[in-house]
């Protein structure tokens, strides 16, 4: 069973109900944060979906490393170098090539404050090829998309996900329309796909209505959940715009959306 936890659905500029990206996953049981953005780990606190706090992190995966999505890579580790959390096994970064160059400037600046007290830090630098195993039986699997080109971002990721049962759950990360987008999304029982501008505001390395729209229609998913939403998408009613190209079921995320696969009509 994967839950895909929406802890922020908005892209760099904050809304009461768009945030910037912070998604909790949990696969057979076993939950990752992905992409803590700004105010990532007080919405998972918040949540109720970490009652022991920082405590309950174990894995941090990352798509690319623009501040929107591991601003709060630094509270993350602040925290951790308190002595409350009680919690001793390694803490696990997972994300593209440049992460541990990146964490290493950090540790320029904060020193060590931002070293874990308890707990070991293992940084390991992932692309397309690798599969994470996950705990309960799953998987983890990074494939490459088409963001920006600066030093943050150029080997950007996106996640497919599944449980031992075989379902699926594809994450886009930050990208434009793709073939490796196109090809992780074919089939899959849950797409969440960054729907950042409207049409008339694309944006070079983002998805527009249209492009969204397009890649559902050709990849046909079984369900899909739309997010990364700059202010001038979340006013839109984007399921219907997305609706326009793919007759399967479309949710507009907000923040503290959960999507479940497979679904549970008891839950
Ligand atoms: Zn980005």
């Amino acid at each position: 069973m994967i839950r895909f936890h929406i802890l922020g659905a908005g892209g760099a500029v904050p809304t009461p109900t768009h945030n910037p990206a912070a998604y909790w996953v949990t696969v057979d049981g076993q939950s990752i944060l992905m992409d803590p953005g700004p105010g990532a780990l007080v919405r998972l606190v918040q949540s109720g979906q970490a009652p022991r706090g920082v405590d309950d992190i174990e894995t941090v995966l990352f798509t690319h490393l623009h501040p929107d999505h591991c601003a709060d890579l630094v509270p993350l580790l602040f925290a951790l170098h308190s002595p409350v959390p009680k919690r001793t096994d390694p803490i696990k970064l997972f994300g593209p090539p440049g992460l541990a160059s990146y964490l290493e400037k950090l540790k320029d600046i904060y020193g060590t404050w931002i070293e874990p007290r308890q707990r070991k830090l293992e940084v390991t630098e992932i692309g397309p090829g690798v599969t994470l195993p996950l705990a309960g039986g799953g998987s983890a699997r990074p494939f490459k998309v088409d963001h920006n080109q600066d030093r943050l971002a150029r080997f950007s990721l996106g996640y497919h996900f599944s449980d031992a049962a075989g379902h699926t759950a594809v994450f886009s990360g930050d990208t434009g329309p793709c073939a490796e987008l196109n090809k992780a999304a074919t089939g899959a029982d849950l797409l969440v796909v960054e729907c950042s501008m409207p049409d008339h505001l694309a944006t070079a390395g983002h998805m527009t209505v249209s492009q969204v729209g397009e890649l559902c229609a050709r990849a046909k998913p079984a369900k899909v959940a739309l997010t990364h939403q700059y202010p001038p998408a979340a006013a839109l009613d984007l399921a219907a715009l997305v609706g326009e190209f793919f007759d399967g079921p479309v949710h507009q995320a907000i923040d503290g959306s959960v999507f479940f696969v497979p679904e549970d009509k008891n839950r």
